[in-house]
Formats: structure tokens, C-alpha cells, sequence
């Protein structure tokens, strides 16, 4: 039986603030296996890898610190719900499909939050992928291939080190030097946590990591110029990564996965007008195949300290709607997909001009393929002849 933990927060959690604070936890300490919010908002419970000893108030005052930055001064943003189907039928389905999918050998688990996808998954997940290419094409947008390292002088330029360092994934190789690689090459193996036991000085400085969004490249390729055309609609497809700690236990959570996005780059309303355009199409699209789900107003998942300044902006604003599917066997929904509006931030940042000398606004709808199939089999269950006859014919 692990140790716990019982901290009562030093300023009882608003219900809007639970989920959040709670998904936080998850980077507090490294002793940490699970961590509760009541929904009360008064009681934190931390699940613990091993016995705490002179580290419970180190530990505590970790916790309140989170609480503080993330609950002092929070205002409560108004959602705003755009489209709601959570009472659809679906399927009828009520089981949580990860499990069967391990049982079925569709779904086998590489390391925490890295899973290999069998043929079910991935013949459903072209399935959608069709669907989102159709979705682009329908803009008449250009198609890109992105790389899976972005460098991190371009995450530096937007402010994603301040903003999410919490999830960051970084890419490094072996010093150029003969007597590191021949060391690296003799002596190494993995410990029984699968770590690798090569000295940290073995490794070269960090000058890439591994993505966490596609449309950023996007971004970057545009910078420094006149926007071409004076707008520009662009799709791909990407590995994304994003590493949120113990929060990564099953398919709906990942360290790697894959998203598709469709990128509106011009002026305000050209942006502002596609955006709700792919949220109509998309809103048909799901109609047809009955999928239970709804639009509602979101936030990203921004580190503590810069937590409530960016939340409120993009609630002011209406910067993101996330696409919420209902998750049956637990009477909870998951974002499959947002549409996003990022006023004239990349503009701005990375020089991208419109015609008359105005930095260009950016949006995008991105859609995240295995947390789409997974809502998906969870509404709808693994067998194919109880599907919509839509996905069945085309699968
Ligand atoms: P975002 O840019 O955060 O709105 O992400 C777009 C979509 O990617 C989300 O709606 C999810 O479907 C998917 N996504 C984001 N983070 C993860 C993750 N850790 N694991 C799986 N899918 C994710
Ligand atoms: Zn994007």
C-alpha cells in the first residue's frame, strides 16, 4: 500500500480550478505516483512512491505553491458551449476500449504514454484522417510535411519555454568525440526502470526537441516575409510530443501522438471566418456518423506560474474551442480536437506580413488521431457491425 498524503489546500480550490490543478500535481515531485483534488476543493490527496521522511514539508509547501499561483485572483472563465450532442446515443457502447484493445493485442504499450497501434486503430484512424484531408482540401489548402525536431531557438522566439516547460521533450546525441562514443558503445545498458545509465556529460547541448504542435513549423517557414498571396491555407500531419508526466496512463493520454491540422494564415477575419467555417463542416461530419460530443470554449494547459494570466486571455478573447467527446464508461469527455485563434501573435513574433504592412493572424483546427479512434470505440465499441454504416463501409 503506497503512503499518502493529506494536504488541505491554503486556499480551497474553485470547481472550475479542480481538474486543472489536479493535472498539475502530475509535476510537483518525482515521489508523487498519483495525486487527488476532492471535487470539494478542500483536500489534496498524494499517492506516494515511497515513505516521505524529512521531505513532507518540502513536499507540502511544492503543493501550496501550485495551489496559490494557480487559485489566488482566478476568475472564473465563462464557457461558452458552441455546440452541444453529449446525449446522442452513440453506440451504446460502455466499456473503456483500452483495456480490450491490450486484451485484443491491438494496443501494446512501448513505454509509459508511447503505445504501438494495431490494425484496428490504424484502419479507423485513416479512416478520420480521410476526413480531415477532405476537410482541407474543402479550403483548397496546400499540403506540408514537417519535421518531428523542431529547434529550440524557434520555441524560444514564441515563448513556449515560459508557457508549457513542463511537457517539453528534448532531442540530444552523443558528443562528436571518440572516446564518449566508444565508452557509450562498450558500457551501456538500462537499468530495470528502462533508463539509460550513460554519464549525463556523454550527451551533446540541446539544440532540438522533439515537436509538441505542427502548426508552429507553419509559422516558421512563413517568417521573416510578406505572407504570400497575402493569405495562406495549409495542412499536415505530424508526430507530437508532449510529456505529461503520471498523468500518462493510457490511450487518451500521450507522450507521442499524432495530429492533423488545417492552418489559416491571413487577415483577422479570413482566419476568424475559416475557423467557424471547419467547425460547421466538422459539426456536419460528426452528425452523420452520430458521434456524441460538444463544443465548448478551453484553455491550454499553461505551466502554474503563467497559468491564470493566459487563461483569462484566451477566455476574453475566445481563443480555443475544443471538441469534447463523451467517454461513456466514465460519464466524461475528451478533446479530440480544437479550433484556435491566435490573434496576431505568430505575426507579430516571427515578422509574417499581410500586403499592407500588418502583421498576419494565424488559426488552426487541430484533430488528435488516437484520442479521436479512442472516443470513437469508446461510443461505439470495437466491433465493426456496430458502427455507423458510414465508417463500417469505408473502414
Ligand atoms: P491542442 O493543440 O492542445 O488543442 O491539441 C490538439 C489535439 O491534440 C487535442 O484536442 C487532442 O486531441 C490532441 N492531444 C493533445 N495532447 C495530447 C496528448 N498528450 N495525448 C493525446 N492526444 C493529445
Ligand atoms: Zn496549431
Amino acid at each position: 500500500m503506497p503512503e499518502t498524503l493529506e494536504i488541505v489546500p491554503s486556499l480551497p480550490i474553485p470547481a472550475h480550478l479542480v481538474g486543472e490543478v489536479q493535472s498539475k500535481l502530475a509535476y510537483v515531485d518525482e515521489i508523487i505516483a498519483r495525486g487527488e483534488v476532492a471535487s470539494s476543493g478542500d483536500r489534496i490527496t498524494l499517492y506516494l512512491h515511497s515513505p516521505l521522511g524529512v521531505k513532507q514539508g518540502e513536499l507540502e509547501e511544492k503543493v501550496q505553491r501550485v495551489v496559490l499561483s494557480m487559485v489566488k485572483g482566478a476568475i472564473r472563465p465563462k464557457v461558452q458551449v458552441l455546440e452541444d450532442h453529449l446525449d446522442r446515443p452513440a453506440g451504446g457502447y460502455h466499456a473503456d476500449p483500452h483495456e480490450e484493445l491490450l486484451r485484443r493485442g491491438e494496443l501494446s504499450q512501448e513505454t509509459r504514454g508511447v503505445f504501438a497501434l494495431g490494425p484496428l486503430l490504424a484502419r479507423l484512424i485513416t479512416w478520420f484522417e480521410v476526413r480531415f484531408v477532405e476537410l482541407a482540401d474543402s479550403f483548397g489548402a496546400s499540403p506540408y510535411r514537417f519535421p518531428t525536431l523542431i529547434p529550440a531557438s524557434y520555441l524560444e522566439r514564441v515563448d513556449y519555454f515560459s508557457a508549457f516547460p513542463h511537457s517539453l521533450t528534448f532531442a540530444t546525441h552523443l558528443h562528436t568525440d571518440l572516446d564518449v562514443i566508444d565508452g557509450f558503445a562498450r558500457g551501456t545498458a538500462c537499468n530495470e526502470h528502462g533508463e539509460l545509465n550513460a554519464p549525463p556529460d556523454s550527451f551533446a547541448p540541446i539544440r532540438a526537441l522533439l515537436s509538441p504542435a505542427v502548426c508552429y513549423h507553419l509559422y516558421f517557414a512563413l517568417a521573416d516575409r510578406p505572407l504570400p498571396g497575402g493569405q495562406v491555407v495549409a495542412t499536415a500531419v505530424g508526430n507530437c510530443f508532449r510529456h505529461e508526466a503520471i498523468n500518462l496512463t493510457s490511450l487518451e493520454r500521450l507522450w507521442n501522438f499524432t495530429m492533423r491540422e488545417v492552418i489559416f494564415v491571413g487577415p483577422k477575419d479570413f482566419v476568424l471566418d475559416h475557423r467557424e467555417t471547419a467547425r460547421q463542416r466538422m459539426a456536419n461530419l460528426f452528425g452523420q456518423i452520430g458521434l456524441a460530443y460538444r463544443v465548448e470554449s478551453a484553455n491550454d494547459p499553461f505551466f502554474i506560474g503563467e497559468f491564470r494570466k493566459q487563461v483569462a486571455f484566451q477566455s476574453a478573447f475566445q481563443l480555443k474551442y475544443e471538441i469534447r467527446a463523451r467517454l461513456p464508461f466514465k460519464d466524461s469527455t475528451l478533446a479530440v480536437g480544437s479550433y484556435n485563434y491566435h490573434q496576431d501573435f505568430f505575426g507579430r513574433r516571427l515578422n509574417i506580413s499581410l500586403p499592407d504592412g500588418a502583421p498576419a493572424h494565424t488559426g488552426c483546427v487541430a484533430f488528435g488521431l488516437e484520442r479521436m479512434a479512442y472516443a470513437f470505440l469508446a461510443q461505439f465499441g470495437l466491433d465493426p457491425a456496430n458502427w455507423p454504416e458510414l465508417v463500417r463501409n469505408g473502414y
